[in-house]
């Protein structure tokens, strides 16, 4: 056997490395993190070969003294931190003093430094930790560390390398976070000589914005609503994009805290949840968002890059950030801002637009019309509407068209194939799904009526038995609540068995076994189970599909109206219940395009 022995330093950096340096965008990762906590406001990047060649970032940062350069350089040395308290309550990103010597001991380092005091620069210059030679050098104020070779040292690390494109790739998407949490930063990055990435710091909300549509794409400022929200010392600040413009990849996912790029399970299943009822399952939603909190509330020392952290409060925080995203998808309705401006629509009444329309569509035309009461119509399987009931609306026709540009769907001229809604605002032709808005206005109605006279539970004559883990009988025990207000009933009857007594109605012919089993999955994965409501409103969702209007069906011009007036009303209207757009807007700009008008 071999003896204890204490281990070079040169090989215990090398295996921290393993920890912090997984490829060049984690050196990347640590280096730019170093310049944003020395104050930077500009960090240019630029990397050879996807980086395993070379990388360099320059940085205008407050520098480092010359005394200390060897210092920044050797293991659990920071500036960052100096006791357990700083620790507690730390708002740097760094603080381990790992990064560089962990860099340092895989690379060929150069670490050239000039602090505002300085009359000039010095450089030092390293391999495989070892530091070979300090010497002045011109630089301006700030820092630039360049690492040659990365993994020289490491063949088998080396081996893991991918393709020179695929770890530039890695780099890209890194630099796209920074850019995306440090609005008021610049960023450059250039790739084998060739500047890839610009962005210009950004000092008000337009410029923020054009920063958000560099990084992710156009569509996303057009397609995504604003959130912010403080309360409980908490605040959650940023875009998230709309179920309509999800992804089949959870890519597009960036979640802040406190300056820090995080990927926590607690937060996903927070912000999964949130969606739960607009995502067409298997999709993945696209945001940016910021939590700030007391650093003091927040772990930050849980993995050595840094990717995880530890909140105290967890449970508060999952509710907060569900909360504040339910609520502002919910707000995603029709509205006047959604549809593209005036000028191009009828307000104005140009004679061009106007004539284009056959008047008697206007008959209906009414802001105060009734609404027709949908969830009974069908119900009944009743084919048959009511007759007449176009004549309320006509008689209301005479409603000047006033002040505003009408409501933000405007009004029903026709149906086509029994299957869409034509209807003229002020903006020009929307068209709706008939059958995917009703199927979410029957489904929010049934979900608030669930809300406001309770779930109704029956027993079962024989309770189901469940074999569970002694920890799972326990969580369920000490959680009945999580249970009781979805209308379960769950028992311990044994150290490892539960009883179900009582399911909802609603369940009543869903799996009680295999739910609880999930639910007891979740809360000791996440500490938080959304299942039952989930599993509640998927059946809340198929009443709703059987309870909506069909497509082939012949409405009235009144009840289409009525249609439209609900769907303004109704929460989270502009999706169906799986995701799926149910109404869409083409201006006058876009019919002109297509007839080729104006050019
Ligand atoms: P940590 O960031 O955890 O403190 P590092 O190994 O990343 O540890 O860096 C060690 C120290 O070197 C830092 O605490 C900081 O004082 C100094 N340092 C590193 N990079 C820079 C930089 N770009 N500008 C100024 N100081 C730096
Ligand atoms: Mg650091």
């Amino acid at each position: 056997v071999m003896g204890i022995r204490q281990l070079p330093s040169q090989l215990i950096n090398q295996i921290a490395a393993g920890e912090v340096v997984e490829r060049p965008a984690s050196v990347i990762k640590e280096l730019a993190e170093n310049s944003l906590d020395a104050g930077a406001t500009r960090i240019e990047i630029s990397v050879e070969r996807g980086g395993s060649k070379r990388l360099k970032i320059t940085d205008n940062g407050s520098g480092i003294v010359k005394d200390e350069l060897e210092l920044a350089l050797t293991r659990h040395a920071t500036s960052k931190i100096r006791s357990l308290e700083d620790l507690e309550g730390v708002s740097s990103l760094g603080f381990r003093g790992e990064a560089l010597p962990s860099i340092g001991s895989v690379s060929r380092l150069t670490l050239t430094s000039r602090t505002h005091t300085d009359s000039n620069a010095w450089q030092l210059r390293c391999e495989g930790g070892q530091v070979l030679s300090s010497e002045p050098a011109a630089h301006p104020q700030g820092t630039t560390i360049q690492v040659d070779d990365l993994f020289y040292n490491t063949p088998a690390r080396r081996k893991f390398l991918k393709t020179e494109n695929t770890e530039f790739r890695h780099i890209d998407d890194l630099v796209r976070r920074l850019a995306l949490v440090r609005p008021q930063v610049e960023f450059r990055l250039s790739h084998n000589g060739k500047a890839v990435r610009h962005y210009p710091p950004a000092t008000n909300e337009a410029e923020s914005l054009r920063r958000m549509t560099t990084a992710l794409g156009r569509g996303f400022a057009d397609e995504s609503v604003q959130v912010h929200q403080e309360g409980a010392g908490l605040s959650l600040s940023g875009r998230v994009g709309l179920p309509t413009f999800s992804r089949s990849q959870a890519d597009a996912q960036h979640f802040f805290v406190n300056g820090r790029m995080v990927k926590d399970r607690l937060v996903a299943h927070a912000v999964r949840q949130a969606y739960a009822d607009v995502l067409y399952h298997g999709r993945h939603a696209v945001f940016v968002l910021e939590l700030t909190l007391d650093p003091g509330r927040v772990d930050v020392n849980v993995h050595p890059a840094k990717h995880e952290v530890r909140f105290r409060d967890s449970g508060l925080i999952h509710s907060f950030i569900f909360q504040t995203l339910h609520r502002a998808l919910g707000q995603v309705r029709p509205e006047a801002q959604n549809v593209s401006p005036a000028g191009s629509g009828l307000a104005g009444g140009s004679p061009r637009q106007a004539g284009a329309i056959p008047t008697q569509s206007f008959a209906t035309l009414s802001v105060r019309e009734p609404t027709a009461d949908w969830s009974g119509l069908y119900a009944s399987g009743n084919t048959q509407l009511p007759a007449g009931s176009d004549q309320a609306g006509a008689a209301a026709l005479q409603e000047p068209e006033s002040e505003a540009c009408g409501p933000p769907l405007g009004f029903a001229v026709a149906q086509l194939h029994g299957v869409y809604i034509l209807a003229q605002n002020h903006a020009g032709l929307v068209l709706v799904d008939m059958h995917a808005a009703h199927e979410r206005i029957t489904y929010e109605r049934l979900k608030t009526s669930v809300d406001n006279d309770g779930i109704r539970s029956q027993p079962l004559l024989v309770p189901v038995v469940v074999k569970v883990s002694e920890a799972e009988a326990e969580l369920a025990a000490q959680s009945p609540e999580v249970f009781a207000d979805l209308g379960f009933e769950v028992d311990r009857s044994g150290p490892e068995e539960l009883k179900i007594r009582q399911v909802p109605t609603l369940l009543s012919r869903a799996d009680p076994e295999a739910l609880v089993r999930d639910v007891l999955a979740d809360l000791s994965g996440v500490g938080h189970s959304s299942r039952l409501r989930e599993a509640h409103n998927e059946v809340l969702s198929t009443m709703a599909c059987h309870g909506s209007v069909r497509a082939n069906r012949r409405l009235e011009i009144s009840e289409m109206n009525a249609l439209l007036r609900d769907m303004e009303r109704t929460e989270r209207s502009g999706q169906c219940n799986h995701g799926r757009p149910t109404w869409t807007q083409l201006d006058m700009a876009a019919l002109d395009r297509l007839f080729l008008r104006g050019r």
